[in-house]
């Protein structure tokens, strides 16, 4: 069977605008208001010969309390469908409390994770990018999931996870 590689992270970091990006095609939703992507949506990748199952995830409400919560919630059940997991979090912003939350979930999880640091759109970017080392979860994978920039080799490594 395809492998199945959930797409995580908190609204608005660039989830599904990366998903387009590896379906070279406009299939998930992109949202400037965070929340719009239903719970889990997914589908058929390729890359480099191999195929796998990609699945992109969303779906919680943006004004609600407890926000990290929901977060972590959604994409614990997203981790558990998963063979390997992306994680996205957005290099302009830095890591956020929401970001923490996800963490935690995956952690226990012990799935594979690779990181990635979206909107890294400038190499003056990239030292955004390296700051996510503190995570703890290994290189992180800069790219602009809007440009394509860092897309083949964040691929080639996801590969690898798989
Ligand atoms: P999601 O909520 O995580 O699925 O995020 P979306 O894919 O819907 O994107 C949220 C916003 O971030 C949209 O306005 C995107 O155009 C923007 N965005 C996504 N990726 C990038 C990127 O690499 N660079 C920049 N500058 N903006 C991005
Ligand atoms: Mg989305």
């Amino acid at each position: 069977a395809r492998p199945v590689v959930a797409v995580v992270g908190r609204p608005n970091v660039g989830k599904s605008t990366l998903v387009n990006r590896v379906l070279g095609r406009r299939e998930a939703v992109v949202q400037d208001t965070p929340g719009v992507t239903r719970d889990r949506v997914s589908y058929d990748a390729e890359w480099s010969g191999r195929e796998f199952v990609l699945v992109d995830t969303g779906g919680w409400a943006s004004d609600a309390t407890g926000m990290a919560a929901q977060i972590a919630e959604q994409a614990e059940i997203a981790i558990q469908l998963a063979d390997a997991v992306i994680f996205v979090v957005d290099a302009t912003v830095g890591v956020t409390d929401e970001d923490e939350a996800v963490v935690q979930v995956l952690r226990r999880s012990r799935k594979p994770v690779l990181l990635v640091a979206n909107k890294v759109d400038d190499p003056r970017r990239e030292a955004d990018a390296a700051a996510m080392w503190r995570l703890g979860l290994g290189e992180p994978y800069s790219v602009s999931a809007l440009h394509g920039r860092g897309s083949g080799d964040m691929l080639d490594a996801l590969l690898a996870k798989l």
